[in-house]
């Protein structure tokens, strides 16, 4: 009798173990089964980190309105001044968590998509290019989506292992709410499973709507695990963090500012002037570019208030921390990264206890952002309450 029972148990251990086992995992790639409604690719082709998030966060909202999986692509990092020079093509998951994505809308990162996915439903000679006829108009028989031409495209592409069959053109139609039924319509998953675009079917900078998408953006548990390290070593609390974006490509950017054609809205600055063109405040050229008694004075100010111990600087260029460790009375601890990472940089701006940033730079409205989500306090160079005017530095 007793044998029996052990048996008995036994089996029912082992059918539990089993069961265990062949429990679906949802974030395994292995698991993967092909979504009937479709995908939506597209390479993060413009600009840097910070216009690519932008970017990412309208593509996510894009693929929400079309009840398609995105397929996730990695973010292209430009080796312009270090060999071999060539892009490095970094998965979304090195720096955020794939699954945080899934709370918003279905995500694939594009290389299990195309490991898994791809040899039985999107296999070559099947692939097809999306794009506007105005985009088409620049190839040679004016019919072919540019997908591949140059860099970042080329070797994005190339990296991902695609090569395109065929173009589907269309115009018409933005990547706006607006035009959600037009896009179903045109392009039903049934006759078209896999939307591949050259660019991010997104506007740049993101639009107020989609700002708050930030929220499913989430650091790695690796990268919290490096900034945290870097915060507890190096800076104590409270403390200041300041983004300075000051370097020779921002000086030649901010000139465009001083010919007064340029308008409030100009590349991230709907963030600080307001997303309305109608009401949006002044764009001044301290807010573009401040000069280093612009920086000091932002830096004192917000290091008086928050009773700062400390104050941690990111930048393009140079750090002016001489300058500001001097003018806060060598009572503050003034504290840089090197060797910087564009990432261990927004990291840890985001965790400062009053972040000031630049207003016209999209790297600084990540953090404005992500800060947001979490109801940090951010301030701008040249306007001290994002929102409200500071009349006296008006150009
Ligand atoms: P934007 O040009 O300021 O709108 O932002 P982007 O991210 O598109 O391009 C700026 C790039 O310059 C970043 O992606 C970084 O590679 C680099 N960069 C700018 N500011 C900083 C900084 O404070 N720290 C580091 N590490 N890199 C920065
Ligand atoms: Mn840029």
């Amino acid at each position: 009798m007793a044998a029996k029972q052990q048996v008995l148990n036994a089996l029912t251990l082992t059918s539990l173990l089993f069961a265990f086992l062949l429990q679906p995992c949802r974030t395994c790639a292995e698991e993967l089964t092909w979504d009937q409604n479709g995908y939506v690719l597209y390479c993060p082709c413009m600009g840097r980190f910070g216009n690519q998030a932008d970017h990412f966060l309208g593509s996510l909202a894009f693929a929400k309105m079309l009840n398609r999986t995105l397929a996730v692509p990695p973010w292209i990092v430009y080796r312009h001044h270090t060999p071999p020079y060539t892009n490095v093509h970094v998965p979304y998951r090195e720096f955020f968590r794939l699954e945080a994505l899934s709370a918003f809308h279905r995500v694939v990162s594009l290389g299990d998509f195309m490991e898994k996915l791809a040899p039985d439903h999107w296999p070559p000679r099947q692939r097809r290019a999306y794009c506007f006829e105005t985009a088409a108009q620049r190839s040679v028989d004016k019919k072919s989506c540019p997908m591949k031409d140059g860099n970042p495209f080329g070797p994005f592409w190339d990296h991902v292992g695609v090569d395109f069959d065929a173009s589907v053109l269309f115009s018409g139609l933005s990547f706006s709410g607006h035009h959600q039924l037009q896009w179903m319509k045109r392009f039903p998953p049934s006759e078209h499973p896999v939307l591949a675009m050259p660019g991010a079917p997104a506007q740049f900078p993101v639009t107020e709507e989609h700002a708050g998408l930030q929220r499913y953006v989430v650091w790695s548990d690796k990268m919290v695990e490096e900034g945290e390290g870097h915060i507890a070593a190096l800076l104590t609390r409270p403390y200041v963090g300041i983004h300075l974006r000051i370097g020779i490509d921002w000086q030649n950017a901010c000139k465009m500012l001083q010919s007064g054609d340029a308008g409030p809205h100009f590349m991230a600055s709907p963030q600080c002037v307001g997303y309305s063109r109608q009401t949006a405040l002044p764009l001044t050229a301290a807010m573009c570019l401040p000069d280093l008694p612009e920086i000091l004075r932002a830096v004192g100010l917000w290091a008086k208030r928050t009773a700062a111990r400390s104050v941690f600087i990111a930048t393009d260029s140079e750090s002016h921390s001489r300058e500001i460790e001097k003018s806060l009375g060598g009572k503050v601890k003034v504290v840089r990264l090197e060797p910087d990472s564009a990432q261990t940089d927004l990291y840890i701006l985001g965790r400062a206890d009053h972040f000031i940033g630049n207003c016209v730079s999209s790297f600084s409205a990540f953090v404005k952002r992500e800060r947001d989500v979490g109801r940090l306090p951010s301030s701008f160079f040249g306007m001290d309450r994002p929102g409200r005017s500071n009349p006296k530095e008006e150009l």
